[in-house]
């Protein structure tokens, strides 16, 4: 599994776009591509990787923050611009179908009655495990100020695990056990504030989970302006998990 950080940051960074990362795969006899996140500065970095508007399987949208989901209109409009025709399956929370929509009628009114690819709407819900583009998903309620899932994907042979935003809940870290990649909303180093997690408590929850690698994403960016070398030998410092402040267009493989 290779996993594409394209996006790192929290809403309003203007150094680092949003947090959006991008998952390849083999999957079930087919190659396999997974976007996790779409918020409004996500869509050109994906385009400055693919060509083919039909590349792309699934959307995933942790929750409804703009800095998480306002780009789909503009990816949907480009797929439907550069002749997309396979179907695109857009996974979220209840009232996922209603949001993309309206917010699609909103940024670009009466274009998706003229795309020519199906959308496929999958709800996801804590406790409810889905099988959807050739890997298992399972989530779990996250402590964010907007309701958001955390996310588990799997293979059969490798798994992540991904918060969205906000801090860590005994059903999330129960998620998390067992995968080697755990992907963590990290807005401050350790100042904690309501809703969010920090660098230390994700160190601790990676430690719990097993996890191999701990990537810190969506730093709050006047913290990562001014902390970032805080965070790294913190980083340095933790001994059997390799932490990572990923930077845009960083990857992994699983
Ligand atoms: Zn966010
Ligand atoms: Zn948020």
């Amino acid at each position: 599994m290779k996993v594409v950080f394209l996006g790192v940051g929290e809403a309003c960074d203007e150094r680092y776009p949003n947090v959006s990362i991008w998952l390849r795969n083999h999957a079930e006899g087919a190659d396999r591509s997974i976007l996790l996140e779409c918020g409004f500065t996500v869509p050109p970095l994906y385009w400055r990787h693919v060509t083919d508007p039909n590349e792309l399987d699934a959307v995933w949208i942790s929750h409804f923050h703009g800095d998480h989901c306002f780009g789909v209109p503009a990816m949907l409009l480009r797929f439907w611009e550069m002749g997309r025709t396979r179907p695109l399956t857009v996974i979220g929370r209840e009232g996922i179908e209603s949001v993309i929509v309206s917010g699609m009628e909103l940024a670009f009114p009466k274009f998706m009655s003229r795309f020519e690819y199906p959308l496929e709407f999958v709800e996801a819900a804590a406790g409810r495990d889905l099988h959807v583009v050739g890997h298992d998903w399972s989530f779990a309620e996250n402590g964010h100020g907007q309701p958001d899932l955390a996310v588990k994907i799997t293979d059969g042979n490798s798994s992540l695990f991904y918060s969205g935003d906000g801090a860590a809940t005994p059903e999330s870290l129960n998620l998390a056990r067992g995968c080697g990649l755990v992907i963590h909303e990290s807005y401050m180093l350790e100042e904690v504030t309501a809703g969010h997690a920090t660098v230390r408590q994700n160190i601790e929850f990676a430690g719990k989970a097993g996890a191999g690698i701990l990537a810190l994403v969506h730093v709050k960016r006047d913290e990562r302006r001014k902390r970032s070398e805080e965070i790294l030998q913190l980083a340095a410092s933790v001994r059997d998990i390799r932490v990572s402040l990923p930077e845009p267009g960083d990857m992994v493989e699983l």
